[in-house]
């Protein structure tokens, strides 16, 4: 019976020494105690191996005094050197070096232990260790206090296989004590593992949301502003620039999108152009020419409606289209402007302007064109600054 109980309390301590060792040195990323304290489980471990292969008995007390001696030693030096050092490298060496040295006195000098003849006393020994650990390992947060649980319930199990010899029943709950010391110990590691590894997920979860955020905001940002500049561009193909009207082809866009849209209906051009304009040009100067063709533009754009557009045809001869409009209705809209054209003085210029109407005087954009043409060469023949349309007026 008491055989079966300490073979299981070996193959315990094996398992979870091996779990905790490997686990959180391979898994947990910091340089701290904590990975220290795991590094005393290899003196348990190897501990129980050389217990297994070169000693065979399935557990000897001795081999079980020693690894506690030297765990306890270790996790004391770890404790009381830790806190005041960050030279935990050292501390790394000093578990192999204990390990080793357990190797050693299990094999070679295992004589030193025959001096103690009580079995007793072994397990006290085992037990005054584990309570100096208990008592000088400090707890920093909850999570700490679990640990001291589990040196806790290890030094319960030792307190219980000293007294086995009483009733062998007290070796089962010794064992019982040992593996739930072990399972405390084991999961105390895997919480503070874990939990700093989901940190760490959650750490980059996070890195990855900035990062795809202000990404996803940058490109939008450019879109825009491409978008902008596109539209500017646009916007420039189709203007003229010294007026900022429409330029020829965008006014003949203009024109042709209402001869072949779906809802067409009626719609007036005027066509005008600055009478003797090359005199001024001649006689003032081109600068003076071209504030001329500026003032036309803007007394056009005071004189039309939001919906009616003016474009340059070239030089100085211009078109406004007047959506809706008949052509009487835009012969009165002509005449207004021509008056107010007539009124400019510092240079004083006229416009004579040729009126033509769709569907009546063209369908299409050059007939359309080449009517409100012909109306401005009868304008010009009546001796300019006039109003006239091909046939009627
Ligand atoms: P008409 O009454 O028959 O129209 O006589 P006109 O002198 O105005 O003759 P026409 O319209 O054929 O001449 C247009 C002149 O306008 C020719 C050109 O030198 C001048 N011109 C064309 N574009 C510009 C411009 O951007 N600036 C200036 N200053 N002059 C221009
Ligand atoms: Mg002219």
């Amino acid at each position: 019976m008491i055989e079966v109980i300490f073979n299981a309390s070996f193959i315990t301590s094996s398992c979870f020494s091996f779990l905790i060792f490997v686990f959180t040195m391979t898994m947990y990323r910091s340089n701290n105690k904590l990975k220290l304290f795991s590094a005393a489980f290899l003196i348990i471990l190897a501990s129980n191996a050389v217990n297994y292969i070169f000693l065979k008995d399935a557990f000897q007390i001795d081999i079980g005094l020693l690894s506690t001696s030297m765990f306890s030693l270790y996790m004391l030096i770890v404790a009381f050197y830790g806190q005041k050092n960050k030279n935990y490298k050292f501390l790394y060496y000093l578990a192999y070096v204990f390990t080793a040295a357990n190797i050693v006195i299990a094999l070679k000098y295992n004589f030193l232990f025959t001096f103690i003849k009580s079995d007793l006393i072994k397990w006290l020994v085992q037990i005054a260790a584990l309570a100096l650990v208990l008592f000088f390992i400090k707890t920093e947060g909850s999570k700490d206090i679990q640990f001291k649980r589990a040196i806790a319930l290890l030094l319960l199990s030792k307190v219980f296989y000293s007294i086995e010899y009483l009733n062998q029943y007290l070796a089962v709950i010794g064992f019982c004590l040992e593996a739930s010391g072990y399972v405390t110990c084991f999961s105390y590691f895997y919480n503070i593992v874990y939990s700093s590894f989901m940190d760490k997920v959650n750490e980059a979860e996070k890195l990855k949301n900035t990062v795809e955020k202000s990404f996803y905001y940058e490109v939008k940002k450019r879109t825009i502003e491409i978008e902008k500049s596109n539209e500017k561009l646009l916007e420039l193909s189709k203007t003229d620039s010294l007026t900022k009207a429409y330029n020829k082809l965008a006014i003949m866009n203009i024109i042709e999108k209402l001869t072949t849209s779906k809802a067409r209906q009626t719609f007036s051009i005027l066509m005008f152009d600055i009478d003797k304009f090359k005199t001024i040009n001649d006689t003032l100067g081109h600068v003076t020419g071209d504030m001329c063709i500026r003032t036309l533009v803007s007394i056009a754009q005071a004189n039309i409606r939001s919906i009616d557009y003016l474009g340059r045809y070239g030089g100085d001869e211009f078109i406004i289209v007047l959506p809706t409009l008949s052509a009487n209705d835009a012969r009165i809209v002509a005449e207004r402007f021509r008056s107010k054209v007539a009124e400019t003085n510092n240079p004083r210029f006229t416009v004579s302007i040729g009126i033509a109407t769709f569907p009546e005087d063209g369908k299409t954009v050059k007939e359309l064109i080449s009517a409100a043409d012909i109306g401005l060469y009868r304008a010009k023949e009546r001796g300019r600054n006039a109003v006239s349309h091909s046939m009627l007026f």
